[in-house]
């Protein structure tokens, strides 16, 4: 059966098409720039690149292109081929605790949440709407960024603020990246062979969160109300003092929409190292001894360790720690200072393990008598999406 898993941002279109329950994927491919000017679309089927440009005004006319394409490439011969399209929402509130068939109900909800996730919900809804019209015989699906972390209760998951900001307005702690940190989880268990386990997952991307997993099941994570807060990232400040917002406000005359902009886009690593958001490209400056480089992994390690430390005790220990994501998965330099932090706890690095699982590859990069055993997990957020459309396209 063939599922497409889809992942819409507001000018771009990624997807995977799968042959399933196999979980082959048959072709993969993004459009960019959508409604802006130089749109253009790559593929990639094979192992075979192609990239072509075309005008693409809006989400409809990337999926049109899309259908030419699998079609053209005989991925399908007819569109009654694919069964599901499974469609990656970033914010479900507290109202959706899993993927779901996606109604007429469920689109309002989606519209509902557009104030919690105003960049991201309006987006997935346009790439729904879009594929419900192209490929009407397909049932679609919701898979939220917020579902997995449903499971946390109400004591991890309130602020210390005044109840009725929770009760009126949702203000509460929803946890993002669910389904990479499902399926890191999950793996780790399958590698472990134990179900019943304490995982910590650590999502080091752009973006990044980390999550205790008690037997499959969140109990807290490091993003909150939005996915800036807790660890820093690429170039989002993770947690903060809130006071030094009104502070910055009066000092500069700047607006809160100014601030937010800056919180999101122009902090973190970006801020810290002065010289990009980019890992690799502080990296290289590290090599040369810049000193905001190394200051700016100093800050992004403590913050990773600190909620470690604080997920271990949560879960009153820990048999695995996963590092996935851009960073964790290839950056043997990040995961050295962040294991080395962690050796009071008797975790011990495989040195040649760290350095060779990159780039991909799955494996432990503990010893065999680290008191926690340390994996690089690739993450595979599209798999989760189109193994969920699976469950309800059967
Ligand atoms: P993601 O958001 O998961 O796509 O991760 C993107 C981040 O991964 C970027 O900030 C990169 O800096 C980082 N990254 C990708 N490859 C490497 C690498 N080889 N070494 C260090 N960081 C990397």
């Amino acid at each position: 059966m063939k599922v497409l898993s889809v992942n819409a941002g507001s000018s771009s279109l990624k997807f995977q098409l799968y042959e399933m329950p196999e979980e082959n994927v048959l072709m993969k491919g993004v459009f960019e720039r959508i409604g802006l000017e130089g749109s253009f679309y790559t593929l990639k089927i094979q192992g075979e690149k192609i990239k072509k440009e075309a005008p693409l005004p809006s989400h409809e006319d990337a999926v049109a292109i899309l259908i030419q394409e699998l079609l053209s490439n005989q991925m399908i011969s007819s569109l009654e081929e694919i069964k599901g399209i499974g469609h990656r929402v970033v914010h479900g509130g507290s109202k959706y605790k899993g993927s779901c068939l996606i109604t007429e109900e469920v689109l309002k909800d989606i519209e509902e949440f557009f104030p919690l996730a105003p960049l991201h919900n309006p987006a997935n809804l346009i790439g729904i709407q879009a594929f419900m019209k192209n490929i009407p015989n397909a049932i679609e699906v919701a898979c939220f960024d917020t579902a997995f972390h449903q499971t946390m209760e109400e004591e991890r998951f309130l602020y210390a603020l005044p109840y009725e900001w929770y009760e009126k307005y949702g203000v509460r702690k929803y946890g993002f990246h669910g389904m990479s940190h499902q399926y890191v989880s999950r793996r780790a268990s399958e590698l472990l062979d134990k179900k019943f386990s304490n995982i910590i997952v650590c999502h080091l991307g752009n973006g990044g969160s980390v999550s205790a997993v008690r037997d499959l099941k969140c109990v807290d994570t490091s993003m909150g109300f939005t996915p800036n807060a807790g660890i820093v990232m690429g170039s989002r400040s993770g947690d903060i003092d809130y006071s030094i917002l009104p502070y910055i406000m009066k000092q500069t005359g700047k607006s809160i929409e100014e601030l937010d902009t800056i919180l999101n886009k122009q902090s973190g690593m970006y801020a810290i190292s002065g010289i990009s958001s980019d890992f690799r490209d502080i990296e290289e400056k590290i090599a040369e001894k810049d000193r905001r480089a190394i200051m700016a992994h100093y800050l992004f390690v403590n913050s990773v360790v600190s909620y470690i430390a604080k997920y271990y005790v949560e879960l009153g220990g820990a048999d695995a720690i996963c590092f996935t994501a851009g960073v964790g998965e290839n950056s043997p330099h990040v995961r050295n200072m962040i294991m080395k932090r962690l050796s009071c706890l008797g975790v011990k690095m495989d040195r040649d393990k760290n350095e060779e699982l990159r780039f991909g590859k799955e494996g432990v990069i503990s010893t065999p008598d680290s008191s926690i055993t340390c994996f690089v997990i690739p993450t595979d957020e599209e798999v989760m999406i189109a193994r969920d459309t699976y469950e309800f396209s059967k």
